[in-house]
C-alpha cells in the first residue's frame, strides 16, 4: 500500500462509523488531541524526530453532527452493505431478498431489503420470517452515502469490521484524504 493510500476509519463520538481519512491526518487529529486511538495499525511514520504508529480507528472526543442524504437503493449496493452475506444463513449470498414479499405488499425499499443466498432466497419465496420461524439477526436500515464503498474493497482494513458491520450504527461519509 502506497504511503498516500494509507486510510483511517473516523468514528464519531457515538462510535458510528463516520469518514475514512487518510492515516496520516487521523495521526494529527489524535496528536491534536481531537481523537482518540482505538486500533493501532502496523505502520509506523518517522516524523520531527520521532516515530508514531499511524492509527486504523480513531474516536473522535466530540460529537459531531452529520446530515443525513438518502442513498440510492441499487442491487449492488445493498450486496456491498451487507458484504454479499446471506442474512439467513451467513453464507455467501448474491441475491436480494424482500423480507416482506413484493407479492405479500413489501416496498423494494432499505427497510425491506437484504442479501440472501440462493438456497435461502428459493426456501423463503413468497412466506413472511414469521412464517418460516426464521428472525433476521440485525435491525434494517438505510445506509448514508458512502457506506457501501467505505465498507467494501478498496480501503477495507481487518481492524473496521466491528465497527462497520450493517448490524452496528453505519452511517459513513468518504471525506476527501
Ligand atoms: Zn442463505
Amino acid at each position: 500500500m502506497k504511503r498516500s493510500e494509507r486510510r483511517t476509519l473516523v468514528l464519531n463520538a457515538s462510535y458510528e462509523p463516520m469518514a475514512v481519512i487518510s492515516s496520516r491526518r487521523a495521526l494529527l487529529l489524535v496528536l491534536n488531541e481531537k481523537a482518540a486511538v482505538l486500533a493501532e495499525s502496523d505502520r509506523l511514520v518517522h516524523s520531527a524526530g520521532r516515530v508514531y504508529t499511524e492509527p486504523d480507528v480513531v474516536l473522535l472526543r466530540q460529537f459531531i453532527r452529520v446530515p443525513r442524504k438518502s442513498v440510492p437503493m441499487t442491487r449492488r449496493a445493498v450486496l456491498e452493505l451487507y458484504d454479499y452475506t446471506c442474512a439467513y444463513c451467513f453464507k455467501h449470498g448474491n441475491t436480494i431478498d424482500h423480507v416482506i414479499p413484493r407479492a405479500r405488499g413489501g416496498t423494494n425499499t432499505w427497510g425491506n431489503v437484504v442479501v440472501a443466498c440462493t438456497k435461502c432466497n428459493c426456501k423463503k419465496a413468497d412466506r413472511l420470517l414469521s412464517e418460516l420461524g426464521w428472525k433476521l439477526p440485525f435491525e434494517l436500515r438505510e445506509p448514508a452515502p458512502s457506506v457501501a464503498t467505505l465498507i467494501s474493497k478498496r480501503w477495507k482494513r481487518p481492524a473496521w469490521a466491528e465497527y462497520t458491520e450493517p448490524w452496528a450504527k453505519a452511517s459513513v461519509l468518504e471525506l476527501a484524504g
